[in-house]
């Protein structure tokens, strides 16, 4: 028999070999499964380990944790553990399970099972694979519905018929591994996809559920080439039967954020939230609101959409001839980071690309050397009017009129004296 395992780099492999073998002592059988099974074949990094235990997951995941000083979260009720290693490295450790969808959409009763039963209840055969990892077969691969072949194929496919009716979220996932890997969903399973989706089957998931399959999607490397398929085959009903979304000028935003994210200054945004600002950049006032309050977003997530709106207004402000820096900073200092993120993507003019720039670089970093106490010491009261004497001050420190704390806090007695 092959052994699957063999190119893992030599401690990924120690980490596996050890589980594997903990594994016998007790007497159980342990296997890695699902996506990083797909991974290791295609040769493609993932990290997250994910092992299904014939046997008691938990035990075996506390066993570890020991050994290796990791700290194990347990999860009783689903008979799962995570274990995070001293070095890092994150396992999740789960008990064979089957499951039964009581309807569509609904979360699915779990009771123990076999591996095959575990594999049986997987989205789609490239996902449904197994690599055995203890001792007397390690890294043999258990393939019950094809996996191997679809892989080589590079085709998505469903187990069984009713796959998609059990979970809708399941038409995002095809989506997003057909696109990722280049794959094609295999014919009769995008004619169940679309039948679906006809019956709108997705509005039978609990909303958050769907809306984090949905976000996945918008954190892949590629997510426009998704984006094009799920406006193909649903058009975004899922987020608003009224919402219009015209794929031209999502390419476009996808090409500035693709070049913006080049840029270390904005190396760490939530991209995946411009790309939701640039879905909704064309939607009116009314379906914005529908969809704010029917998906679960933070509250920096709700104040970066409200405040995208208003791109348009505040791009005309900053295209005004010279705008001093503490002018642009009044400007976007109220701005969340996501909602100026959007605007560079989405205004074309070099000065407003080289306004924000200058502000996230160098202005929005520029501190004061006094506080709200020295202010106190001079006679101002905690409040509105000490945040706005301090702001001041900010900014003339930021029109570089003023530099040191002297400086500083002789404008603060000039602003309280005419204030
Ligand atoms: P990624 O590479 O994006 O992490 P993944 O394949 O590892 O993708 P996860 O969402 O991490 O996907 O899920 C791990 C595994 O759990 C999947 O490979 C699949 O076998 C199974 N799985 C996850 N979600 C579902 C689902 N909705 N229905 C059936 N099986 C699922």
């Amino acid at each position: 028999m092959k052994n699957y395992l063999l190119h893992l780099d030599d401690k990924l492999l120690a980490v596996i070999r050890r589980i594997g073998k903990e594994s016998e002592k007790k007497q159980f059988s342990a296997y890695i499964v699902g996506g990083i099974v797909r991974d290791i074949i295609l040769k493609r990094k993932n990290c997250d380990l994910d092992i299904v235990v014939e046997g008691d997951a938990i035990c075996l995941a506390k066993v570890l944790g020991r050994k290796w000083s990791g700290k194990v979260t347990v999860y009783k009720k689903f008979g799962t553990a995570s274990l995070k290693t001293s070095k890092g490295l994150c396992v999740d450790f789960a008990m064979a399970r089957r499951e039964r969808y009581a309807h569509s959409g609904a979360l699915p009763a779990v009771r123990p099972g076999n591996l095959k039963e575990d594999l049986r209840r997987r989205d789609f055969t490239v996902n449904a694979m197994a690599i055995a990892i203890n001792p007397g077969c390690f890294g043999w691969l258990v393939d019950e519905f094809g996996g191997l072949k679809d892989l080589s194929k590079k085709t998505i496919r469903v187990l069984h018929k009713q796959s998609f009716i059990d979970d809708p979220t399941r038409i995002l996932r095809a989506v997003r591994f057909e696109q990722r890997f280049s794959f094609r969903t295999e014919k009769q399973t995008l004619l169940l996809m679309k039948a679906a989706l006809r019956k709108k089957l997705p509005s039978n998931v609990k909303l958050p559920r769907y809306f984090a399959e949905f976000k996945k999607i918008l954190c892949e490397a590629d997510p426009l080439k998704c984006l094009k398929r799920l406006h193909q085959l649903d058009r975004f009903h899922f987020l608003d039967s009224k919402l219009k979304v015209r794929v031209r000028n999502l390419s476009l935003l996808h090409q500035r954020i693709q070049k913006a994210r080049r840029k270390p200054l904005y190396g760490q945004g939530n991209w995946w939230l411009i790309y939701f600002l640039g879905l909704l950049g064309e939607a009116d006032d009314r379906v914005v609101k529908r969809v704010l309050m029917k998906f679960p977003f933070t509250k920096n997530e709700r104040i970066s959409i409200q405040q995208s709106r208003k791109s348009s207004d505040i791009i005309r402000k900053l295209l005004v001839s010279n705008l001093c820096s503490s002018q642009v900073f009044r400007i976007l200092r109220p701005l969340t980071k996501e909602a100026i993120y959007y605007l560079r993507v989405l205004s074309f003019r070099a000065i407003i690309s080289r306004r924000i720039d200058r502000f996230l670089a160098y202005d929005n970093q520029v501190k004061l050397c006094i506080n709200g106490e020295d202010l106190k010491k001079i006679g101002v009261a905690a409040g509105n009017r000490m945040g706005k004497i301090l702001e001041d001050i900010l900014c003339l420190k930021i029109d570089k009129k003023i530099s040191s704390k002297r400086e500083e806090l002789k404008a603060a007695r000039l602003s309280l004296m005419n204030n």
